[in-house]
């Protein structure tokens, strides 16, 4: 059995000086302790006790790359060196905009800023200014950062009954310190329920600014669209003049070069993405129609950041999008071969053991779930699921050798090999004897 003393006490060490020990309170929640990292390369990720990790956390995301490539370690050790940030003005801002606006079919240009959160907080305060109105319509399961206008519980159904019908937020604020009032203007609508959209969307337009949507719900059981549902999302904005924010923070350049908007052919008004964009740096941009941007041209909408367009995070950005488009993008297929042989496999063991689950999966992304159901294709479903049971998976998977998110969302990297997935496949199969026997 693998022993990790040493992150345990760096954890106690930790918590003396640092907020909560962790430095985002979700990882805190890792068992049977948040690791500590010693180093990592490629796929593999080393703690502190020197045990060693098949890594499918992927840093929460952003490591499409996987750890320490070799080539965008150069590249953004090479503008490093050069000169980290300015506060001036510099080519690698240029490029890696004109580069965005090349692979995101939905932008005539961007703006850049450090976190996926900074980027919906821009995307929404563009659709107020453009549409002069104020409301924002949210969906259940989503997760858009976590800025006081938008960041929400997840409520009991009934909670959203009544938050349906009376057509805005009765929901509690995601966290203590958010005010009662900073989600008032957000309308939280159960997703992946057209007639639901179109009738609120038809009763409030006059005072709705924009819809923020994940294209694949990623932070609630990687569930996708229903066929018609987001063109239907597509069609009602445009014709109620609401602006459509795709929020692909996870999704971008990750099912495609181009995303999910790219991937399913839907042209948002905005788009939000982050994550896999800075392959681990802090970098993100929104994305869309120049007549929005205009708004920043003009010098009416404020869009500020001290280390926004700083030197690394351009260098990062170009270097992931290299990497990503190189060979015609061959390593999207590569990526989701194994993402497909995973989860495929997972599904296999789950019918060789007898254990009740679900896979979703697309591109490589899938979220693995303990449930009593068949498929899960609507958030209320997804909330059956064993959660205790996954983060206790989880836990033993780290025994052996394998790094994967407690809540059950994987990602593979452009550097997963067929090897890693098979020797995945069987620890997964050995764990779920142990899970079985309660061991
Ligand atoms: N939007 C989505 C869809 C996300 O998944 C996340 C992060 N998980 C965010 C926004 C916020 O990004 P960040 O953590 O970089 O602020």
């Amino acid at each position: 059995m693998r022993t990790y003393e040493k992150s345990r006490a760096k954890l106690a060490e930790a918590k003396q000086v640092l907020a909560g020990g962790v430095a985002s309170t979700l990882r805190g929640s890792m068992k049977p302790t948040p690791l500590y990292a010693e180093s990592s390369s490629g796929v593999i990720v080393r703690d502190v006790d020197g045990n060693e990790y098949i890594d499918y956390l992927l840093a929460y995301g952003p490591l499409i790359l996987g750890h320490a490539h070799p080539g965008f370690n150069e590249k953004v050790g090479r503008a490093m060196a050069k000169g980290i940030s300015y506060g001036l003005q510099h080519n690698g801002e240029i490029e890696l905009a004109r580069r965005l606006t090349e692979v995101l079919p939905c932008a005539d240009k961007v703006a850049l800023s450090g976190s996926g959160t900074e980027a919906v907080m821009l995307a929404l305060r563009l659709s107020r200014a453009y549409t002069g109105k104020r409301k924002v319509v949210r969906f259940h399961g989503h997760y858009h950062g976590w800025s006081d206008s938008i960041f929400t519980s997840f409520p009991s159904p009934d909670m959203m009954q009544k938050a349906t019908s009376a057509g805005e937020s009765s929901v509690p604020p995601g966290t203590k310190g958010q005010s009662e009032f900073s989600l008032q203007d957000v309308i939280l609508l159960p997703w992946n329920e057209p007639e639901t959209l179109e009738a609120t969307l038809r009763e409030h337009a006059g005072d709705i600014a924009a819809v923020i949507s994940e294209p694949v719900m990623c932070n609630s059981g990687c569930i996708l669209p229903k066929p018609g549902y987001l063109e239907k999302m597509r069609e009602l904005t445009r014709e109620l003049g609401i602006v459509l924010i795709l929020d692909e923070v996870i999704t971008g350049f990750r099912l495609s070069p181009g995303g999910a908007h790219g991937r399913f052919g839907i042209t948002p008004d905005l788009v939000t993405v982050g994550k896999a964009l800075g392959g681990g740096i802090a970098l993100s941009a929104v994305g869309g129609r120049r007549d929005i941007f205009e708004l920043i041209d003009s010098e009416q909408v404020s869009h500020l950041g001290t280390l926004n367009g700083n030197g690394v995070a351009t260098a990062a950005g170009l270097a992931v999008l290299e990497e990503l488009t190189a060979n015609g993008g061959a390593v999207y297929g590569t990526m989701e071969d194994n993402a497909i042989k995973l989860a495929g496999g997972i599904r296999d063991l789950f019918a060789k053991r007898g254990i009740r689950g679900v896979v979703n999966q697309i591109g490589p992304v899938f979220h693995m779930m303990f449930i009593d159901e068949d498929e899960v294709t609507h958030f209320d479903t997804f909330q059956k699921r064993d959660a205790a049971k996954y983060a206790k998976f989880a836990e033993y998977m780290l025994d052996e050798g394998v790094l994967v998110r407690p809540n059950g969302l994987w990602y593979i990297s452009a550097v997963h090999e067929p090897s890693h997935i098979e020797a995945t496949l069987a620890a997964i199969d050995r764990t779920f004897v142990r899970l079985t026997e309660g061991k």
